[in-house]
This record gives C-alpha cells, structure tokens and sequence, in this order.
C-alpha cells in the first residue's frame, strides 16, 4: 500500500478528461487558424484563451508559477516554452503552439508545429514542413504504440525508432512528456527515446501527455534569458507535437483530438474506443 496517488484513473475520471481535452483541442484550431505572416504571438494567444474559455474551461498554463499566458509559442529555434509577445510571426516561419485547459478540476495538454508558406524560399519551407511532419508522424507512432505496450517506455522507442528511419533528426532529451489528470504534469515521465527501464504497466487508467520535439541539428538546447524560452544552441528549427491519451479497458483514445485521434491512427492500424 502507497499513500501517493495512483498514476492509474478510474473510467469515470477519464470521463471528466473529455471535455478539457476538446477545449484543448478547441483552443489549438484557434490558434492555427490565427497563424499568418504579420501576426503577433500575443494575437495568438487570445485567439486560443477566447476558444478555452467560450467552452467554460481555463487555460491552465496560467496556474503555472510565474507563467500568464494560454499558449506557449516557440519560433524557429526555439522549441518548446515561448512567451507571447510582440513578436511578429514571418512568412518561412515554423511555430509551435503548446496550449492546455483545465475544466472541472481535470486537465488537457496538447500540441502542434505549423510553417507559415513562404513562396520565396521553397526549401527552407520544405525543409521545415518535413521537421514537423516527422514529430507529427513520430508522435502518432508513439501513440499507436501505447495501444498494444506492456510497459509505457515502449512509446518512446516507437518514437526513436521512426524517427531515426525518417533520416538526420535529432529527438531533445532535455525534455519529456507526463502523466496529465488533476495535474497538468503528473508522474511518469513519458520519454521519446529508448530508456533502459520498462516504465509502468499499460493499463487501464493511465492517462499520459506524449510530445515529442525533434530538431533538425544538435539536441543541446539552453533557456533564453526570459527564464522560459528554450531554444537550440545551434540555432536551427525545432518542432513539437503533443497529445494527452487515455488507456481503458476497450483501447485508447486521444483525449485532445475531436475524433479520439482515429484519422492520425487509421494508417497504423489503430481504431480508437471511446471510453464507456
Ligand atoms: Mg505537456
């Protein structure tokens, strides 16, 4: 008997998780859809705080010690934790936008990168469409793997394993996914990477954020002088993809996307089951 909570969520729990997920979910088509060349990162986060918040839930971003904003936005070399701001947003651009809700006292965490299409510059723009892509397909991968693991660090060798098939990425060990519940970050870590532990049974109940960030060069990343932004030490583009998944008794199901993230599984095999 252990007094800490159990890492494993009861059906009804994981019900309560539906909603802030979708109003993640929400909050992301926001923001993608105020995604353009001459747009602030700030524009960015209103438009994703008003879809959180026209759905009763929160940003819960804001509950984290010292941060005041819905989204974190991460430009080009940054690559996870950008503050708003001012900051104009260029055609060529990749940005990644990390947005979470809380409802009811339960939480949603999720992800994507997108490139802002700059006719001029086509490679640079491929280049980084094929970044992004890969952390998506990468995440995808992680997630049809958490519906047939045993143990949950088989995730990030499915990761590791598409990433490094895809050609020269480099997956970030600085920083990892997590267990999502009444907490945003819960225990246990979720990595991308092959570990040598097995991780926590797969069970019903587990309930976990897996975001993968994948580089185009070097995985060494420092903290800018904000205290928050988290950029690569080359200075070459990073991309991030999440979502928060839940473990139950008849499969999985991606709590952040509106379709339980059947269209991303379909070409790994996966159907996703709602939770009963
Ligand atoms: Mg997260």
């Amino acid at each position: 008997m252990s007094l800490r909570r159990s890492i494993y969520k009861s059906p009804a729990q994981m019900r309560l998780m539906l909603a802030p997920g979708l109003a993640t979910a929400a909050s992301l088509d926001a923001a993608r859809a105020a995604i353009r060349a001459g747009a602030t990162t700030l524009e960015i986060d209103v438009a994703a705080e008003d879809a959180i918040l026209a759905l009763g839930g929160q940003p819960n971003f804001k509950l984290e010690q010292g941060y005041h904003h819905t989204v974190c936005a991460s430009v080009n070399d940054d690559v996870v934790h950008g503050i708003p701001g001012r900051r104009i947003l260029a055609a060529g651009d990749l940005v990644s936008i990390d947005s979470g809700a809380i409802l009811d006292g339960w939480n949603g965490d999720a992800a994507f990168s997108f490139v802002i299409p700059d006719p001029t510059r086509p490679e640079l723009v491929a280049e980084r469409q094929k970044l992004s892509a890969v952390t998506e397909q990468s995440l995808w991968h992680g997630i049809a793997r958490l519906a047939v693991a045993r143990h949950l660090n088989e995730v990030g060798e499915a990761i590791e394993d598409y990433v490094e098939a895809q050609g020269q990425y480099g997956i970030l060990t600085d920083y990892v996914g997590h267990g999502i519940g009444r907490s945003m970050h819960e225990a246990p870590p979720v990595f991308n990477y092959r570990v040598r532990q097995k991780g926590p049974d797969v069970k019903p109940g587990l309930v976990v954020a897996i975001e993968p960030m994948v580089v185009l060069g070097s995985i060494e990343t420092y903290v800018r002088d904000d205290d928050w932004t988290v950029a690569t030490s080359d200075g070459l583009a990073a991309a991030h993809w999440e979502h928060s998944v839940a473990v139950h008794k008849d499969g999985i199901w991606v709590l952040t996307a509106e379709d339980g993230g059947a269209a991303g599984l379909a070409p790994l095999g996966i159907i996703p089951m709602p939770i009963q």
